[in-house]
């Protein structure tokens, strides 16, 4: 089976094409969300008409599209956004696929897709209860219950415990409330976290033109203070995150994923001796990073359409 992937992320819009499962071409645009998703319609459809060249359409099933918000799956709309992509909500994507490409076109939220595509191709394969937290420009959960996405009458289940609010005297979110996990640690929450450091002046990091999680990597490995002061504060937000997960939803299996998973040494620091902090009754959960944190979401869209031409088809 042939289909397309669209991940419209925070950062980036990465689009890739699948045959049988495997990636066989992708191509990544700025995203720009904060000015909305309706302006960059144009240049997904060009980059994708890219990559499509020398390929005949009628062979692809269909598009599968992610977007980092609350997405109703069935009525193909997105429900719930902050400050990326806000005008999503009024938009009519199918249409837009079907303008753009001729094809069907199938939607759900990015972090229910990075769990699938684990559970399906990845490191979750064998696992029925897992929860999913996703670290990229925002912070992404979600839950699956018997192998299946967990999802309630607003599709919130699962979907939100990024802003579970971990730090009730914490920063302003982009969402109504203050303190979120999201809020305290993610990629649009970095540079404020870094600034706001009473050593920033002195650091490395203070010479930087834009500050994000590649660039904290780098001063970290240099052991400058700001950014190790820094990065464990996220690392505390992440665990807490974690444990609040565990104790919600009692998975056999956490997958960690998103771009920030590629920090070197990561993920040892957010499991490491994590296990003392759960309860007994949990048993034992284990703890995984996803082989190749970028392209969960992805993996998740081939499984998603696939999903939609057999139960339509
Ligand atoms: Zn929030």
């Amino acid at each position: 089976m042939k289909s397309i992937a669209i991940d419209f992320g925070g950062s980036s819009i990465k689009m890739v094409l699948f045959q049988d499962g495997k990636i066989s071409k992708r191509r990544t645009i700025p995203a720009y969300s904060h000015k909305g998703l309706a302006p960059r319609l144009a240049d997904t459809e060009a980059a994708v008409r890219g990559m499509l060249e020398g390929e005949e359409l009628r062979e692809y099933a269909g598009v599968g599209i992610a977007m980092p918000g609350i997405v109703d799956p069935v009525r193909k709309k997105v429900l719930g956004i902050y400050d990326k992509y806000e005008d999503s909500k009024s938009l009519d994507l199918e249409q837009w696929c079907r303008e753009a490409f001729g094809l069907p076109m199938v939607m759900e939220m990015d972090s229910k897709l990075a769990l699938m595509g684990e559970l399906n191709s990845g490191c979750g394969q064998g696992y029925k209860d897992a929860v999913m937290l996703i670290l990229g420009t925002g912070v992404g959960t979600a839950v699956a219950f018997d192998g299946k996405i967990l999802n309630s009458r607003n599709y919130v289940a699962g979907a939100l415990s990024s802003h579970i609010i971990i730090n009730m005297d914490g920063d302003q979110c982009t969402c109504p409330n203050s303190g979120c996990l999201e809020a305290t640690a993610s990629g649009w929450a970095l540079e404020r976290l870094v600034r706001s450091q009473p050593e920033y002046i002195a650091s490395g990091l203070a010479g930087e033109d834009e500050i994000n999680f590649r660039i904290l990597e780098k001063w970290y490995l240099k052991q400058d203070k700001t950014a190790v002061s820094v990065l464990k504060k996220c690392v505390k937000a992440w665990r807490t995150g974690i444990l609040n997960l565990i104790h919600a939803y009692d998975p056999e299996l956490v997958v960690l994923s998103g771009a920030i998973m590629n920090f070197r040494g990561l993920y040892q620091m957010l499991t490491e001796g994590l296990d003392r902090f759960i309860w007994d009754c949990c048993g034992h959960v284990e703890i995984k990073r996803a082989e190749h944190p970028e392209d969960s979401v992805l993996y998740g869209l081939y499984h998603l359409v696939k999903n939609f031409m057999t139960v339509y088809n």
